[in-house]
């Protein structure tokens, strides 16, 4: 059994991951021998097996966990960045949660997951302007128009009618979520992750070939803006310019990200083997 197994044994009507068909594929053990597995696992690749719970919203505690393993493994690595090195001790903590946290956020993230809407703040109505054309006819004008009208003299009454434009504010579905309040992390691949190769289909005679999509590099989803953390950080805890994110920040926040997969991956290889028995 794998990781994706552990969601099947959690969910096992609802979910249809696919799991491989072997001996030891969940259905095939007891659940005492999955609970031993299991337990083996969250001992043994705790940081790995925690994120993965977390991620895939088997539980919140253990979301809280693997952000406090990272918040710790942030803390004992960060000093070969100099200018992390340099952070005073009583804010460097806090800025390594923050990454810890947006780093956990971006692993965390599918093509079957959503977001807030950045546009209207998850509310899923605007405020836009618009502009109406208000029409109205002065008083004078209806006077002439009356006796126009007694002398037996032809009419037209938008002749006299005056035309102003009116500026309003109303509240607009928003456009980006179409008032869902949330929008999907799936890439414009529709999460797939490839997409067709234009040219090399035409070089085919119009057999289709793909290639891997350059908007998400495969992933299927739309990764968290790093700006985003560097905000996070300028308004919670200490302003970080751009150069010096770009500089100092941004890789020591990737390797973050790729510490959570590794770690995952860790757990992954210790649970197959714990169920190969
Ligand atoms: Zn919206
Ligand atoms: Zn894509």
């Amino acid at each position: 059994m794998n990781l994706e197994g552990i969601v099947k044994y959690h969910f096992p009507k609802s979910m249809g991951i696919s799991d491989s068909p072997r001996a030891t594929s969940p259905d095939a053990m007891t659940g005492t021998d999955n609970m031993a597995a299991m337990g083996m696992t969250q001992s043994r690749a705790a940081f790995g097996y925690s994120a993965f719970l977390g991620k895939m919203g088997i539980s919140k505690h253990d979301s809280e966990r693997a952000i406090n393993l990272l918040t710790d493994h942030a803390l004992k690595t960060c000093d070969r960045v100099p200018a992390l090195r340099k952070l005073e001790s009583d804010i460097k903590p806090s800025v390594m949660q923050i990454l810890a946290i947006y780093a956990y956020a971006d692993y965390s993230r599918s093509a079957a997951s959503s977001r807030e809407c950045d546009c209207c703040g998850g509310a899923g109505f605007i405020d836009a302007e618009v502009f109406t054309m208000k029409t109205s006819t002065p008083v004078a004008a209806l006077e002439i128009m009356k006796k126009s009208k007694e002398w037996g003299l032809k009419v037209i009454p938008s002749e006299y009618e005056r035309r102003r434009e009116v500026r309003d504010v109303q509240r607009v579905l928003c456009h980006k979520c179409k008032g869902k309040r949330v929008i999907s992390n799936a890439c414009q691949c529709n999460g797939k992750g490839v997409v067709v190769d234009r040219e090399k289909t035409m070089l085919q005679g119009g057999i289709p070939a793909y290639k891997t999509c350059s908007r998400c590099n495969g992933r299927g989803y739309s990764r968290l803006l790093p700006e985003t953390v560097r905000h996070a950080i300028c308004e919670n805890i200490i302003d970080v310019p751009e150069t010096t994110w770009r500089r100092a920040y941004k890789e020591f926040y990737e390797s973050l990200v790729s510490e959570l997969i590794k770690q995952e991956e860790y757990a992954n290889r210790m649970l197959s083997k714990a169920t190969e028995w």
